[in-house]
């Protein structure tokens, strides 16, 4: 059950024939919010709204705002998204769409996520875009879905942000008896803090996000996605915005589904380096999608 949806889980005929191995695509892009993010945050809402909090607070201007924003409207209970003067016009348009209450506010993510948390009292549950066990034990279903359809594979391709989608999947192997599939974990230049991490050997925070797959863009993972990357086999891999944006295109002619570049940079994985996937056969890749991005936007920066 939940708020969110079952996933469409298709092979793909040009990935499998770009990469030599058959391909598998779990399609989160086709989420009602556009992305994953529905599946853990839909839990969490789910869970605060039965222990009595009556409205919710979030301080992401993307993906996560806008599941949020969802979810708030499914349950019948007002959202406050608070976003910096940054964020674009269509993340802000879509967030006021599902009915959420929009407040623009301070130059940052900071200066916007102080105010959030201002805004929090009692009756209010502060929904976090990706640190938060809840919301792991959400997207953990995209695996058991994918498991209660029969397919068996050896990989799992997914994009890095916060980690809150890494620390998901990996709970979902591991309720399924898969703890031991590698989970290649894709970032891209700019926004690659996990990478930063496992290069240095402790939790590090990236002095800013220069990528421009702004999904991606949390300075510092969360603290089990660190530790996923020792206790759980795990290979990060950073690609350039390039290739994210190539793969978004691609991806659009392949599959005629648009997606933001963070999703561009798993899907980059079969596009640009298909050598990475080499020591597997079956592939399995999180299409975590977004809906920030428009084909006009992709088309300039594959264009700039
Ligand atoms: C949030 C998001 C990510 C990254 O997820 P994390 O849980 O922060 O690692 C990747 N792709 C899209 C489209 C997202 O919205």
């Amino acid at each position: 059950m939940g708020l969110h949806h079952n996933t469409p889980l298709l092979e793909s005929r040009p990935l499998s024939q770009k990469a030599g191995r058959p391909v598998w695509l779990k399609m989160e892009a086709l989420q009602p919010s556009g992305s994953f993010k529905l599946r853990g945050i839909g839990a969490a809402c789910e869970a605060h709204a039965g222990a009595g909090k009556r409205r919710f607070v979030s301080s992401s201007g993307g993906n996560a705002g806008l599941a949020v924003a969802y979810a708030a409207g499914r349950l019948g209970l007002p959202a406050t998204v608070f976003v910096p003067e940054t964020t674009s016009e269509r993340a802000k348009a879509l967030i006021r769409q599902e009915g959420a209450e929009l407040v623009v506010h301070g130059a940052s993510w900071q200066e916007a996520n102080e105010r959030a948390l201002e805004a929090v009292d009692s009756e209010t549950a502060f929904i976090h875009p990706f640190d938060d066990p809840i919301l792991w034990n959400g997207h953990a279903t995209m695996i058991d879905e994918t498991v209660r359809a029969g397919l068996s594979f050896d990989a799992v391709v997914l994009s890095v942000g916060g980690g809150g989608l890494m620390a998901g999947v990996a709970e979902g192997l591991a309720r399924n008896g898969l703890q031991d599939i590698p989970i290649i974990a894709v970032e891209t230049e700019g926004a690659a803090s996990l990478a930063a991490s496992i290069h240095a050997g402790r939790r590090v925070e990236l002095p800013g996000i220069t990528s421009i797959a702004t999904s991606l863009g949390a300075r510092q993972v969360c603290e089990r996605a660190f530790e996923l990357a020792r206790s759980h086999p795990v290979e990060s891999v950073v690609v350039s915005d390039r290739d994210a944006v190539d793969a978004c295109i691609g991806f659009l002619d392949d599959h005629r589904v648009v997606v933001e570049p963070a999703c561009g940079a798993a899907l980059s994985i079969a596009y640009a380096h298909p050598g990475r996937l080499s020591p597997y056969g079956r592939v399995l890749i999180i299409v975590c999608g977004g809906a920030t991005a428009t084909v006009g936007q992709l088309l300039d920066w594959q264009n700039s």
